[in-house]
């Protein structure tokens, strides 16, 4: 069955990357160099300033904005993602561009059970920090950087106004910009891939003056796509990290008991 390939460049390596999408029964998943990576906080192997998964001798970096995507259109599963290129390209460092090959895939599958908990659950990983509170599904994140023009932000909504988060771009500082440039990352960046935070301002016109927030929360979303299933409540992350947000899933579902499993009363 033919797809609509997507192709460009990955942000850290600088190399081409051509992904086509598919529906297929069963969990998201990445094909990539021969192997299959299911979409699930345990395959993740590096969160080097994207989410990377990995299996035997294969390893797929920056999936987090792709999954995004897939999830804000409904898709938790019945998708195989196959990619050329050790990872996914940047694009123009949001998930926008992903919408319509991901519209393309047609109506996602039945929605799953979403994750649920009784009472509210507090968790820490280096300095981020999470709150999750029984009730409705929305997510918040409050970001606290060092550069006059982000300083702190934060964004909140429910699944209503996760799309529009789509179109925020990653982004660094130029201290940051420069530091992992010289450490032989960053390749792929060019302008019109994110924005870069110099002493003059943001490299292009901000989409909205709290683009980074909003950038923080679509990293949210894509990571804790993982999960496979929608998390009921409300969630707040301060200071997120990808490492913060596969520590905090693989926590939940250490803690989690499923509603059918406990005996019955
Ligand atoms: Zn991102």
């Amino acid at each position: 069955m033919s797809a609509t390939v997507v192709e460009g460049v990955g942000l850290n390596t600088g190399s081409p990357a051509r992904v086509w999408l598919h529906r297929a029964e069963g969990p998201m998943r990445f094909r990539t160099g021969g192997c299959e990576l299911i979409a699930r906080p345990e395959a993740v192997v590096a969160t080097r300033r994207c989410t990377v998964l990995g299996g035997p001798g294969t390893e797929l970096a920056m999936v987090e904005h792709l999954l995004a995507a897939l999830r804000v259109a409904g898709f938790w599963s019945g998708v195989v993602v196959e990619v050329e290129g050790p990872e996914l390209p940047v694009l123009d460092g949001s998930a926008g561009p992903w919408r319509e090959p991901v519209a393309a895939l047609g109506a996602p599958p039945e929605a799953p059970a979403p994750l649920t908990f009784a009472a509210p659950a507090d968790f820490s990983h280096g300095e981020t920090r999470f709150q999750l509170t029984p009730g409705a599904e929305s997510l918040g994140v409050e970001v606290d950087y060092p550069h006059p023009a982000i300083g702190r932000q934060s964004w909140r909504g429910g699944p209503e106004s996760f799309d529009a988060l789509l179109d925020a771009r990653t982004f660094a500082t130029l201290e940051e910009y420069r530091a992992l440039r010289a450490a032989g990352g960053l390749r792929g960046a060019e302008e019109g891939r994110g924005i870069v935070f110099g002493d003059e301002g943001p490299s292009a016109p901000l989409r909205w003056p709290d683009e980074p927030a909003r950038h923080k929360a679509l990293d949210a979303i894509g990571d804790l796509a993982l999960l496979g299933r929608p998390l009921l409540g409300s969630l707040t992350i301060e200071r997120g990290s990808h490492a913060a947000h596969v520590a905090f899933m693989l926590q939940l579902l250490a803690h989690h008991t499923p509603p059918n499993s406990g005996p019955s009363s």
